[in-house]
This record gives C-alpha cells, sequence and structure tokens, in this order.
C-alpha cells in the first residue's frame, strides 16, 4: 500500500495493485478500507465516540462499482452534475481503498453528497483528521487542482506525517506531490 498514491483525472488506479481490505465497521460489513486505514479511522472514532453520530457512506470501490455509480448518476442527475461530483471510472480514489466518505447520521443519508457540515462532531472529525493521517481532500478553492467540486464529506488517508503536513500548509496531495 502507497498511502500517498495519486488518482484523479490524469491518473488512474494502477491496475492489479494488491489490496488488503477490512470493515471500516463492524456494523458496515460491506464498507472497506485498506487495514491501516481502517485502523486509523477507528482510533479518531473512538476518541470522539464518532459511529454514533457519524456513519460510513462509502469506502472501497472496485472499478465496476464505480462504473455503475458513474451511470446511475449520469441517468439521475446528468453530465455537468456527474462530471462535477464522480470521478469516472479508473480514477476515483475510493478505488484506492484510501478513501471515505461520511455522513451525519440521518434518516436518510444522500450517497453522492452526504451532509458532513463544518460544525459540530463533523468539524470536531475534521480538526482531529490530520492528526490520524486524514485530510480533507477536495476543499473549497482547490476545485481547478484537484479537478472534483468541494466535498466536505471526503476523507483521504495519506498517513502521519503527510496529512498534518499538508493540512498546516493548506495544499491538495497534487500540490504536495509537486
Ligand atoms: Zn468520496
Amino acid at each position: 500500500m502507497n498511502a500517498l498514491v495519486l488518482v484523479n483525472l490524469q491518473n488512474a488506479y494502477p491496475a492489479g495493485t494488491e489490496q488488503d481490505l477490512v470493515a471500516v465497521q463492524g456494523s458496515y460489513p460491506d464498507i472497506l478500507m485498506e487495514r491501516e486505514a481502517a485502523l486509523a479511522l477507528s482510533r479518531l472514532m473512538a476518541q470522539i465516540d464518532g459511529w454514533r453520530f457519524i456513519a460510513p457512506v462509502s469506502g472501497w470501490r472496485s472499478q465496476a462499482e464505480q462504473q455503475s455509480i458513474w451511470d446511475q448518476s449520469l441517468r439521475d442527475h446528468g453530465l455537468e452534475f456527474t462530471r462535477q461530483f464522480v470521478a469516472l471510472p479508473g480514477h476515483s480514489e475510493h478505488q484506492t481503498g484510501l478513501a471515505i466518505d461520511l455522513g451525519l447520521r440521518a434518516k436518510e443519508i444522500d450517497f453522492i453528497r452526504p451532509n458532513f457540515p463544518y460544525d459540530g462532531i463533523c468539524q470536531t472529525f475534521r480538526e482531529l483528521a490530520p492528526a490520524y493521517g486524514f485530510i480533507e481532500r477536495y476543499p473549497k478553492g482547490k476545485e481547478a487542482v484537484t479537478g472534483i467540486a468541494h466535498e466536505p464529506w471526503h476523507f483521504r488517508y495519506v498517513g502521519i506525517p503527510h496529512a498534518e503536513k499538508m493540512t498546516r500548509r493548506g495544499l491538495t496531495l497534487e500540490e504536495y506531490l509537486a
């Protein structure tokens, strides 16, 4: 596992990469991440009793799953929306097993755009995330760099100390690697 692997519009996820995927939380056996990332997420959630208020919405995706999400979004929302919020199949960070979408618990959680506000428990999570190796991957104002719209709910495991360095310097993964 390379925690700094860059997957975006220009960089596809290398096919055939070996993965060690585990469930992020016992009640969600289908939501998987790379073992190291899942463990870091568990520790962070334990510290803030986060799973009581926050649900995991989407973790690892196969290329086939990304394709079906893309197709469905295209049918439901059209091309413009889909390009902004759904990565092209082969180019989704979710295929790495290092990304997780999180949503504030509610009766209905939007699968593509879950609610993860900048206050309360979600903000507490966000502020502690870098110490556990996670960054908010698609911040506001960096759309031109990441190629993805602002996504407050999408977190990416990059490991320690990279997450703290990136957050402190206000750098996206693209900028940090450059
Ligand atoms: Zn995501």
